[in-house]
Order: C-alpha cells, then structure tokens, then sequence
C-alpha cells in the first residue's frame, strides 16, 4: 500500500478525549443523536459521533461505507448490497438465512451525516454530506495516482514523489533530466509487433516528472509503433505543457506536437485515443539506422524530444 492510502479513522487522527470528555460526549450521544449541525462547542463531540456512526455504516463485509439500500439479517446485521448479492442469501455474521429486509433506521442515519474526504490525511480537509462524499473522493484533488507503469499488473497508488521512487525502485525505470531528449530505441525482431509495452522514460523537468511511453501494438491490419508522453499530474496542470516528438532519417522526419497526458488517464486510454507519435512499422523501418539486412534483424529509431511550458 501506499503510505496514506487507506480508510479515513477521525478517531485515530485526533488527540485522545480526556475521560471528562468522554463522559460528555455518551451524554451528548443520547441526548441528541447524530445530529448534523451542533453548537460551536459541539464540534468535537460531532466528530466523535461521526467517527462512531461512520464505523456502524462501514460493511463488516468489504469495509466499505454503505449506501441505500442498507441490508440487514434477522439478528439485525448489516451488510451492503454489494455484498448480499454475493453471499447466497447467508448472513456473513450468524449464517441466519438473510431474506430481504432493509435497515432503513441506519439509512435516515447516513442521510444525516457529514464526513471528511477520505485523503483527508494526504491534505483534503473538506467535510461532506454522507451523499456527496463519494463523488467528490472520486475527483478529490488528493487522491493518490495509480502508478503509471504499463504493462505490468502493478496496483501501487501514491503521491507523485512515492510514484517516482516507486518507478525507480521498482520498475527499473530510467529517469533523465532536462527538456530535451535524443533517445535510441532498439527492437530485436522487428517483424513481430506484439501488443506489449515497450518502454517507459522519465523526464525531470520544471520540477515535474513526464513519462514517455514508447511501444509497439497493431492498429487495425497495420503493425505501428506508438510514443506519447504522460504527465505525473493532473490534467489542469498537464495543459499547461506542450511537447514535441520526432523521428526520422535519410532526410524524411515525422513530428509530432502535443500536450501531455496527465496520468490520471490510463495508460490504454491514451493509448487507445492515438494521442502521440504513430510509426507504422515500415516507415519505422525505413527510419531505421543500419544496413538494410541489420534492419530486418533490428530496428534502431532516434526519437529526438522537448517539452516546454506554455506561457
Ligand atoms: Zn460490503
Ligand atoms: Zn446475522
Ligand atoms: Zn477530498
Ligand atoms: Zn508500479
């Protein structure tokens, strides 16, 4: 896991209630339970019954905060409808037979609440209806990358620095600094285009990180080779960038101008857009340095790049 990922704990994050707190705080849970709004020196008690109903709407199941409809078994344990629909009609905690009954106190309940965003340990201190909670940690600002490694089944999330010590440590990956690049891509066998990654680069400039993405797949009936950079990112911030591609040789180039991607985008999906530099494969080898029977062994591209910022 990364570091930070993970569930949001208010109980944890906080400094421990003095027992004099405590005490008030079982008054204040009977007295007015779960309330959305409290006086300013309720604040404190309402993020501590927050935290305690945030725990009851958690599925003992997968862990993950329940939503209408809320189920519940005969003995009154609760579980998400995700995961009833994968049980077999067996409750998961006293295998009573489940039936079909709803916990529609527990769903007025989550009506009424307020949390903070999940990131919330990574820097987003905003606070939501239980409702429109998911839908802002879906966009949150905050919320960690995926690692924008292709090809590999690699399911690391993180901030972007974790990212590219990640990539460095992990993947192996090459990491250059600069705006400029003259790159030498060597292919062994350049008659069989696989569907595969085939590169992955790291540029360090303006104090960000792009990822040039170099590979080879079949476009239609048409083998090509494609190479697009990423920006390790969000988007607004991506858009503020343009980069240039180009390959060539015996006189004849290719060019390619863009704006990165940010990495927010999967890997295929740009892919899949054809947003970067598209080589069909004999033009590729045309590009190739070498004779003409040591290109047909191996195909040697120079792709010469820079990126620059847009003012
Ligand atoms: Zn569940
Ligand atoms: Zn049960
Ligand atoms: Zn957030
Ligand atoms: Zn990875």
């Amino acid at each position: 896991m990364a570091p930070g990922g993970g569930t949001y704990e208010a109980a944890e994050s906080r400094p421990a209630f003095a027992d004099k707190d405590m005490a008030s705080i079982s008054v204040e849970l009977r007295s007015s339970p779960f309330r959305k709004s409290a006086s300013s020196a309720g604040g404190l008690y309402r993020a501590r019954s927050n935290s305690e109903v945030h725990e009851l709407l958690e599925c003992p199941v997968c862990m993950n905060l329940m939503y209408p409809p809320i189920h519940q078994c005969p003995n009154g344990h609760t579980l998400c409808a995700d995961c009833k629909a994968k049980v077999h009609n067996c409750c998961p905690t006293c295998r009573h037979e489940l039936g079909n009954i709803r916990c529609l106190a527990l769903e007025k309940v989550a009506e009424s609440l307020e949390l903070p965003c999940r990131y919330q340990n990574l820097g987003c201190h905003d606070i939501f209806p239980y409702f429109s909670k998911l839908r802002h940690e879906q966009n949150c600002g905050f919320r960690p990358y995926s690692c924008p490694y292709a090809g590999s089944e690699c399911d690391m999330t993180g901030d972007i620095p974790f990212l590219v010590t990640h990539l460095k440590d992990d993947h192996k990956v090459d990491m250059h600094d600069g705006c400029t690049f003259n790159h030498r891509y060597v292919k062994s066998n350049p008659q069989e285009v696989e569907n595969a990654t085939w590169m992955l680069t790291v540029f360090n400039c303006y104090g960000r990180q792009f990822c040039l993405h170099f590979e080879a797949f079949q476009l239609g009936t048409t083998p090509v080779y494609m190479a697009f950079l990423r920006f390790m990112g969000d988007d607004c911030e991506a858009k503020k960038f343009s980069y240039t591609l180009e390959v060539g040789n015996n006189g004849r180039k290719l060019t390619w101008q863009g704006v990165p991607r940010s990495i927010r985008d999967s890997h295929k999906r740009v892919r899949d857009s054809l947003d970067g530099l598209i080589i069909p494969r004999n033009l590729a080898l045309f590009f190739s340095t070498g004779t003409s029977s040591e290109r047909q062994q191996e195909l040697k591209l120079k792709v010469a790049g820079r990126i620059w910022k847009e003012q």
